[in-house]
């Protein structure tokens, strides 16, 4: 396939949207689609490498893939066996290490103080002030844990890193941390927890090993797309400000820089990861071997700085880049309508979603399109 040949597809960005959909259409209707990707490799922010030390290193911060969606485990267990996720993470609040999400044991340690599940219940309840409607991230975490432990285990963190209150984020941005009244210690509540065996770059590459499909990396759509006539579709994961050239002004987005460092040890952390809301520059320090289970001498942690300027991370969820969004999606719905192009995924959408979102999304596209070219 050469770069002036038809294509059925067109997928801009090789991350999690990108390989579903180019997968699907060739397994299901033989379809060629070429991905391209500003990046020189498949996986987007999934995308995991080996180090020079041999660790299966996550590039660009660690992913604990979860789901509860049984078609979404269902469809990549074609691509990869799995390992249990090990996704316990402490916070590190005056000198110490507390289990977070907060759970009954951080209660306990916190406030000194033993609780059963439903002593624990009344605490909080009495400690928590009221707001019926919580607006924003500030009023979702103080209805339900009270000030001491927001002041103590959210608000640095957020400020660090939103570069804003939690007063001025939406309150899906904080609600993303489960409560919990038991013990249990996972960073996440899913029904299925657990990782890909060699890593989500080898699940990606096999996902688009099929000669329909081609990969063209260190690739801009600006400068390609004239070259191209899709015969059924393009699908644009990248961000959708940037397509339509800012022409309503740039959406916000969150950035983020990371630090490495390698020990000539098993391991330096008792967990894969320490948040730190109130000390240090870095949001949190990842030992990503926790998870990947790497038997190795030698292991690595990485450090997140948050930034404004680089490439975008985390869509900024609040009112005002909300109503900026919708103008974009009133524009893109006329792109898709027009010329086919079909916008997906957290660039795309701005919208803050995991993995097995993502490849969800990948999944209900794909079954969006699969029929279009059936009636021309
Ligand atoms: N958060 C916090 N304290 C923490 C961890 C998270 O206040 O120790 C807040 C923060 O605003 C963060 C949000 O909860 O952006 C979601 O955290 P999560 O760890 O899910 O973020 P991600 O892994 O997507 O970066």
């Amino acid at each position: 396939m050469n770069l002036n040949s038809n294509v059925d597809l067109l997928i801009v960005g090789a991350g999690p949207v990108g390989c579903t959909i180019a997968e699907r259409a060739s397994t299901i209707r033989d379809w060629r689609s070429v991905i391209i990707d500003k990046r020189d490799h498949i996986g987007g922010n999934c995308h995991d490498c080996t180090n020079e030390h041999g660790q299966l290193i996550h590039k660009y911060g660690p992913h604990y893939f979860r789901t509860n969606q049984d078609e979404v485990l269902n469809y990549l267990s074609n691509f990869t066996d799995w390992i249990p996720g090990n996704y316990v993470v402490k916070s590190s609040v005056n000198g110490s290490l507390y289990p977070f999400p907060i759970n009954l044991t951080t209660l306990e340690k916190f406030f000194n103080k033993s609780f059963t599940e439903s002593e624990a219940r009344s605490f909080l309840e009495d400690l928590s002030l009221e707001f019926e409607f919580p607006s924003n991230s500030e009023e979702f975490i103080l209805s339900r844990l009270g000030r001491d432990l927001y002041e103590s285990f959210y608000l640095g963190y957020t400020k660090k890193q939103w570069d804003l209150h939690p007063k001025d984020l939406s309150p899906s941005v904080c609600g993303r941390i489960p409560i919990r009244f038991d013990r249990g210690e996972s960073y996440v509540n899913a029904k299925h927890q657990c990782i890909p065996k060699d890593g989500y770059t080898s699940l990606f590459s096999k996902m688009i090993s099929s000669e329909n499909i081609q990969f063209l990396g260190n690739t801009d759509f600006n400068a390609i797309k004239q070259n191209f006539l899709p015969k059924v579709a393009t699908i644009y994961t990248g961000p959708i400000d940037e397509y339509f050239d800012y022409c309503y002004g740039k959406l916000p987005w969150r950035s983020l820089a990371f630090e490495w460092k390698t020990f000539e040890e098993q391991f330096v952390q008792p967990c894969v990861q320490i948040n730190f809301p109130n000390e240090n520059l870095y949001t949190r320090s990842v030992e990503i071997k926790h998870v990947t289970k790497q038997n190795l001498d030698t292991t690595s942690i990485s450090y997140e700085f948050p930034k404004s300027q680089g490439d975008p991370f985390y869509p900024i969820p609040n009112e005002s880049s909300s109503s900026l969004y919708d103008k974009y999606r009133i524009l893109a719905q006329k792109e898709t309508e027009n010329s086919k192009v079909f916008f997906v995924g957290r660039l795309a959408e701005f919208t803050y979603i995991n993995t097995d979102e993502a490849i969800l999304k990948g999944l209900e596209t794909f079954d969006k399109i699969s029929t279009l070219n059936d009636t021309t």
